[in-house]
């Protein structure tokens, strides 16, 4: 098999424009793309590939997506079998890729032990078996409670919130999601720092490479320092689901705009500048254009858009089931819980 792959003919997305009549070089063995002025590959170690004009550009890699196309990442209810859970998941990655999404972290909303523990498997990462045509893979699910706090709940199920997510002495991530299903399978947790147990939480997650996220949460700013030097490195959907900044106490913006005398400088896996990344809702329904703009201009380096997507994506508008029977409508982009006016991630 020839070393490098030589994309010719086509048209490659680079510096914000079409390029035409471009080409790409990847290296087979380390799956970057390579500069073959750098690299000098031989022309018998070179597979060319003609696009024929087709265009080469980077995939979306979404981190919080609960669903899409009627399809629940955590929906395995009583009445379906896990093989058209499976079938449902096949069927969403082939069309979450024609979105631009090449790769994701399922998510699944704050559910119950037993939920965890049939679903989780299912949503394990794709790693060595990554099949292009299949569409988008998972890398890892991403599990978005119960650890919150009870007042930043969202549209998630209070049952599930205070029956394992508030208990003290707490429930352990492990009891919760099942000890293999987490360190195998789930890839990030969202949680409340300022919880009991918490910061232990964080900090078992980050020594096992799971990325620990800031998010439903009550916590003030020093609260929020403490889950980043626990080990945190993410805030999930900035501004929604936590306390709006105040001057006197900037909360989870706080780390956003974080003073240069107290960014995280022995923390590499932080974004380049010793703050955390921060996902956002750009889509001028859960977050003012203004307070992109801002949070943008603060920290640039930092910005992971998410969609945060619900199985109504690509839905009809209407009054749709939503978990928990509860019912939800939608118009356009918005959904809110019937007769509520919470707004789905706020
Ligand atoms: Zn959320």
């Amino acid at each position: 098999m020839a070393r490098y792959t030589r994309f010719i003919n086509g048209f490659v997305f680079r510096d914000d424009t079409l390029a035409d009549n471009d080409e790409v070089w990847i290296d087979s063995q380390s799956g970057q793309i390579i500069d073959p002025n750098v690299h000098c590959p031989l022309a018998e170690n070179t597979n060319i590939i003609n696009l024929q004009g087709k265009i080469i550009c980077p995939g979306f890699i979404d981190i919080q997506i609960n669903g899409a196309f009627g399809f629940d990442f955590a929906g395995l209810d009583p009445n379906m079998s896990v093989i058209e859970f499976k079938q449902g998941l096949h069927a969403t990655n082939q069309r979450l890729v024609t979105t631009g999404t090449t790769s994701y972290l399922p998510t699944m909303t704050s559910q119950f032990e037993k939920t965890y523990r049939k679903i989780l498997p299912l949503l394990g990462p794709t790693g060595a078996s990554r099949d292009a045509a299949l569409g988008a893979e998972s890398l890892g699910a991403h599990t978005e409670g119960p650890f919150f706090a009870h007042t930043k709940k969202g549209c998630h199920s209070p049952e599930a919130i205070l029956s394992l997510g508030n208990t003290s002495p707490p429930k352990l991530l492990k009891q919760v999601y099942g000890e293999e299903n987490l360190f195998s399978y789930v890839k990030m947790v969202t949680l409340a720092p300022e919880r009991e147990g918490a910061l232990d939480s964080i900090r078992e997650l980050s020594q096992n490479g799971i990325v620990a996220s800031i998010g439903h949460t009550a916590a003030t700013y020093q609260e929020a320092v403490a889950g980043i030097i626990a080990g945190s490195k993410v805030i999930t959907h900035l501004y929604n689901a936590m306390n709006s900044m105040h001057h006197r106490e900037p909360g989870l913006f706080g780390l956003v705009a974080c003073p240069r005398d107290k960014v995280f400088k022995d923390r590499p896996d932080m974004s380049d500048d010793g703050r955390p990344y921060y996902g956002l809702i750009a889509d001028g329904l859960h977050v003012h254009p203004a307070a992109i703009r801002l949070a943008w201009e603060t920290h640039p380096r930092g910005l992971i858009l998410i969609t945060d997507a619900v199985m109504l994506m690509g839905c009809e508008d209407g009054v749709h089931q939503w978990t928990n029977g509860q019912r939800i409508v939608k118009r356009g982009s918005l959904l809110q819980l019937e007769g509520l006016e919470t707004i789905a991630g706020r």
